[in-house]
């Protein structure tokens, strides 16, 4: 079983193993003890607690979630809320976006820009319309 919970300690919303006692945070590696945790979705299907997760993700919105940056490349420049206003700009000029535009944009690519989109995703930032094209919650 598969359960979505928040982490006591940083606030980040992910999917958790629920067999397991306690996991580490997908954010600030605090050891969350899910005997305790509060499970606000549990399912058998990964699939379904993936969407899940995004949907919780979603609704914690704008209550102090740390915002992505691409770690350790040096690459992007901008800051917090300077990436963040930058999507912003994106969405609202384009309405929808491709994973290509957000690269162009933020001069990431690869793994780094996976990695920003997954973050961006968890964060409720922006949801997938359609298979690599987003757009802003
Ligand atoms: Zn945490």
């Amino acid at each position: 079983m598969y359960g979505v919970i928040t982490c006591p300690k940083c606030g980040t919303v992910q999917g958790a193993d629920l067999s397991h006692a306690r996991i580490g945070c997908a954010r600030c590696q605090h050891k969350i003890d899910l005997s305790r945790a509060i499970v606000h979705f549990s399912t058998d299907s990964p699939k379904e607690l993936a969407e899940a997760v995004r949907r919780y993700a979603g609704l914690k919105r704008g209550q102090d979630i740390p915002f992505p940056v691409p770690r350790g490349t040096g690459r992007c420049r901008a800051g917090r809320g300077t990436v963040e206003s930058t999507i912003c700009e994106l969405g609202r000029d384009k309405g929808d976006f491709t994973a290509r535009d957000l690269s162009e944009i933020l001069e990431i690519d690869g793994d780094d820009l996976d990695e920003l989109i997954e973050e961006l995703l968890a964060a409720g930032i922006m949801y997938e319309t359609g298979p690599g094209t987003y757009r802003l919650t």
